[in-house]
């Protein structure tokens, strides 16, 4: 079994959208002392279950670095583009504005919005996601999360939830941190054409490569799918394509703990679609 999370926050907030797809920091290492995990090599052939953080985030490389202190092997899958350009990871940022704004109502999306309660507010993140998954290029996101920032008078986010730069990778990677390939975009793979998805891969592993000397071998695509069932990519299974050496992708099951106990649950795992909290 492959496990995903997409970070760790010292007090973690349930009541906050943008916490939902994270670990509690306390929770997770009593978690670790009982855990015996494997490479993610070993996993994919079936020996064992392995560890692994999606995105570049703070809070991801937290969990890594973490898991690492209790010397477990872990995988951290990253994104080329945000490290570079320094973005924050929009999924992130439109949970957190929609976490802190004070206003009780707004106007977005051409409709009107009540804000009053946390059932409110996921309900308009639901709609943002189905906005934005649509979305095939930055400039249209890099607008909705502007619209959104301005309309609920949220301009920043809180540091766990920010994009790390070179240099926490490459201290994460000295201390045996896998990374690994997310994409060189957090856009949505399942829009890209089969030759959009080849570059999108091939770019961020020629990247990962530029920066650690080391040849990424696994692809985990952004929210958890990629478009071709039928030339090659699975829903969820991707193996042995492209230059020779091939990229491999296996299923992965969401992890959360609570109170120490581990409860996992099939399913659109990725980026955490199975959780009904999960708005990513
Ligand atoms: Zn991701």
């Amino acid at each position: 079994m492959i496990f995903l999370s997409h970070g760790v926050l010292l007090g973690r907030d349930l009541d906050r959208i943008s916490h939902a797809l994270m670990l509690d920091e306390d929770a997770y290492r009593i978690h670790l002392q009982r855990m015996k995990y494997v490479p993610l090599a070993d996993a994919l052939a079936g020996k064992g279950d392995a560890l692994t953080f999606d995105d570049a985030s703070h809070a991801a490389i937290r969990g890594a670095l973490i898991a690492r202190e209790h010397g477990h092997p872990v995988t951290l899958f990253v994104n080329g583009w945000h490290v570079e350009a320094r973005a924050p990871y929009f999924p992130y940022q439109l949970s957190a504005i929609l976490d802190y704004t004070r206003k009780d109502r707004c106007f977005l999306l051409g409709r009107n919005w009540n804000l009053t309660t946390l059932a409110e507010k996921r309900t308009l993140r639901q709609e943002l996601k189905r906005v934005y998954m649509k979305f095939e290029n930055w400039d249209q996101i890099v607008a909705l999360v502007r619209t959104v920032s301005e309309e609920l008078g949220v301009p920043k986010m809180e540091d766990g939830l920010r994009t790390v730069e070179r240099k926490d990778l490459l201290d994460a990677a000295a201390i045996g941190v896998d990374l690994q390939n997310h994409g060189w975009t957090h856009l949505n793979p399942q829009l890209y054409s089969l030759s959009q998805l080849d570059h999108d891969i091939q770019r961020n592993r020629h990247w990962l490569h530029q920066l650690t000397g080391r040849e990424a071998s696994v692809y985990a695509p952004p929210f958890g799918k990629v478009g071709y069932r039928d030339t090659g990519f699975g829903e969820n299974v991707l193996i042995a394509r492209g230059d020779g050496e091939g990229i491999s992708l296996a299923n992965r099951v969401s992890l959360s703990i609570h109170s120490a106990t581990v409860e996992s649950a099939m399913g659109d795992a990725t980026d955490g679609n199975s959780s009904p909290q999960v708005t990513l």
